[in-house]
C-alpha cells in the first residue's frame, strides 16, 4: 500500500520538522531518535534544536495532491514519523502554521496527525468546530493508564476521523467504555502492533487478540501492523529459540525473538487491514 512510506497504513509520510522529547513508556525506544542520530543529528530533548526543511520538502505534498487528483483517489499522509506535531515549543509555531496551510491546500490528501500530546491539540490548531474534512486525528495509547489520560483530550476535537495507535502495545487495553454502541462510537479506527528495534519489548498475544475482539464486536476497523521482534513461538514454522515469558499478570507465554520480518503480521490466522471510510463527521 505505502508508496512513499514504509508504513503499511499510509501512502506517504511527511515531517514538518525532526526532533522531539520523550513523554511516556512508548517513547523509551523511539526509533525516530535512533534514526536521527544515525543521520548525525542530536534532536531529542528540551534543549536540543529541531531540524527544519527547505521549500522543496514542503512542495512534495502538493505534488502528491495533484497525482491523487489526477488518479481520482484519496491518499493518506502520515504526519509525523520523526516528530510530534503537537509538541509545544515556540520555535515550532511557524512550521506548524505552514502545515495547517498545506493541509488546506491539499484537499485530495487525508492527513493523519498522530500525537502523544493530545492535551495540546485544542490550543495549537486554528480550527474549533470547523475542522477540515481531510484531517484524521489520532493519539497513541500503549496501556490503559494512558488510554484513560489521552482519550478524553482526543475526543474533544471534532476531526473527520479519530483513531488510536496502540503500538507498541505494552499492556491490555479495555476500550469498551468508548465503544458504546455498535456502529456509533467516537473512535473510528484502531491500529495495533508490537515493538521492533534493538531493545524491543514483547507484546502478549492476549492483549492484541482482546483489542481485535473489541473492535470486531463494535464494528471498529482494525489494522494489525506487526508483531514486532517477538512473536508467539508456535506461529513460526522454522527452528527458533523459544522463551517462556511472564508479562504483567497474564498467563505465561512461549515467545521467540525472531525479528520483525519473520514475525510478520498474521493474527488469528489472517492479516487485518481495516481502514475507515472517510470522511466521517463528529459533532
Ligand atoms: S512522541 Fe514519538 S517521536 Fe516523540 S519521543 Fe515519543 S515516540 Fe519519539
Amino acid at each position: 500500500m505505502a508508496k512513499n512510506s514504509h508504513i503499511e497504513w499510509t501512502h506517504h509520510t511527511f515531517n514538518p520538522w525532526w526532533g522531539c522529547k520523550k513523554v511516556s513508556a512508548a517513547c523509551d525506544n523511539c526509533y525516530a531518535e535512533l534514526w536521527a542520530k544515525r543521520m548525525g543529528h542530536q534532536l531529542w530533548g528540551t534543549d536540543a534544536p529541531r531540524r527544519f526543511f527547505s521549500d522543496a520538502h514542503w512542495r512534495e505534498p502538493l505534488a502528491w495532491n495533484e497525482e491523487a487528483a489526477l488518479a481520482g483517489r484519496r491518499e493518506r499522509v502520515f504526519c509525523a514519523s520523526m516528530a510530534d506535531v503537537f509538541e509545544r515549543r515556540a520555535d515550532l509555531n511557524p512550521a506548524r502554521a505552514r502545515l495547517w496551510q498545506l493541509i488546506h491546500n491539499t484537499p485530495n490528501l487525508d492527513w493523519l496527525l498522530l500525537t502523544k500530546r493530545p492535551q495540546n491539540i485544542e490550543r495549537l490548531v486554528p480550527w474549533k468546530n470547523d475542522w477540515p474534512a481531510n484531517v484524521w486525528l489520532g493519539t497513541s495509547v500503549e496501556n490503559q493508564t494512558l488510554a484513560e489520560k489521552r482519550l478524553p483530550f482526543l475526543l474533544k476535537n471534532p476531526a473527520a476521523v479519530r483513531f488510536l495507535s496502540c503500538e507498541p502495545l505494552l499492556g491490555e487495553l479495555n476500550l469498551r467504555p468508548w465503544f458504546k454502541k455498535k456502529g456509533l462510537h467516537p473512535i473510528d479506527w484502531v491500529i495495533a502492533g508490537g515493538e521492533s528495534g534493538g531493545h524491543s519489548r514483547p507484546m502478549h498475544p492476549d492483549w492484541v487478540v482482546s483489542l481485535l475482539n473489541q473492535c470486531e464486536k463494535f464494528d471498529v476497523p482494525f489494522h494489525f501492523k506487526q508483531w514486532g521482534n517477538w512473536v508467539p513461538a508456535d506461529l513460526i514454522n522454522e527452528p527458533v529459540r523459544p522463551r517462556i515469558l511472564e508479562l504483567g499478570n497474564e498467563r505465561p507465554i512461549t515467545m521467540a525473538r525472531v525479528g520483525k520480518k519473520l514475525a510478520g503480521r498474521i493474527l488469528e490466522g489472517t492479516t487485518w487491514d481495516g481502514v475507515p471510510l472517510a470522511p466521517l463527521t463528529h459533532a
